[in-house]
């Protein structure tokens, strides 16, 4: 009969290892806490065992990646706004909780999103040098929605034949809602905000023909 022996792994693991050869026989993995083959963790060349079992390893890589690319596509949206000279102060946390508003729906026009289809766009585009990438000038639009938009201002798009069949209204107010609050504003002043920025960037435009 083989003799099995208990090893204490740093960071309070165990393993089980062969008294005779000395060979890890099963590990407990750091992160799901299972006893598992030694077969289920990755071999260094050195002979020892990853902490984490494969299937472990590989969501905390997936997890770890998806994070880093967030927080680049997060960088990205800022420097676009700082590149102009505008605010670009938006956090994960505000993207989070954006996130947690939309809850899947486009916030223009209710569509459900998934990840191919969702994208962070800016209320009142940069192109109108009038307000960056801060909270209360994000939100989370469907990708037919945005590829619309981006020709018209907002205001002119809500008014046109491919704005009116596809918004929400309901569903835009509860944005519009969410954003002003975001803003410290109320709703109406919210909108008054979208009007007059239209109106500065218009003025801007000719003024300085651009
Ligand atoms: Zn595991």
């Amino acid at each position: 009969m083989r003799k099995h022996k208990v090893k204490e792994n740093r960071g309070g693991t165990l393993s089980l290892i062969d008294a005779l050869t000395n060979v890890e026989l099963q590990r407990e993995c750091s992160a799901c806490r299972s006893l598992k083959l030694a077969e289920d963790f990755q071999k260094f060349t050195s002979g020892h065992l990853r902490a984490q079992c494969r299937g472990c390893y590989t969501k905390i890589q997936r997890e770890v990646n998806q994070k880093y690319r967030l927080n680049r596509k997060i960088k990205n949206f800022n420097d676009r706004a700082i590149e102009k000279e505008l605010e670009g102060d938006f956090t994960i946390e505000d993207y989070n909780e954006l996130i947690s508003f939309a809850n899947g729906k486009c916030m223009l026009s209710g569509d459900v999103l998934t990840p191919e289809t969702m994208q962070l766009d800016h209320v009142v585009a940069l192109s109108k040098l009038v307000v960056g990438s801060t909270a209360s000038n994000v939100w989370l639009v469907h990708k037919r929605v945005n590829e619309k938009k981006w020709i018209h201002s907002l205001i002119d798009y809500l008014t046109s034949e491919h704005g009116a069949s596809v918004v929400d209204k309901k569903r835009l107010t509860q944005s519009i809602n969410y954003l002003a609050g975001k803003a410290g504003v109320t709703f109406e002043e919210y909108i008054d905000l979208l009007v007059e920025s239209e109106k500065i960037a218009l003025v801007g435009k000719t003024f300085f023909n651009k």
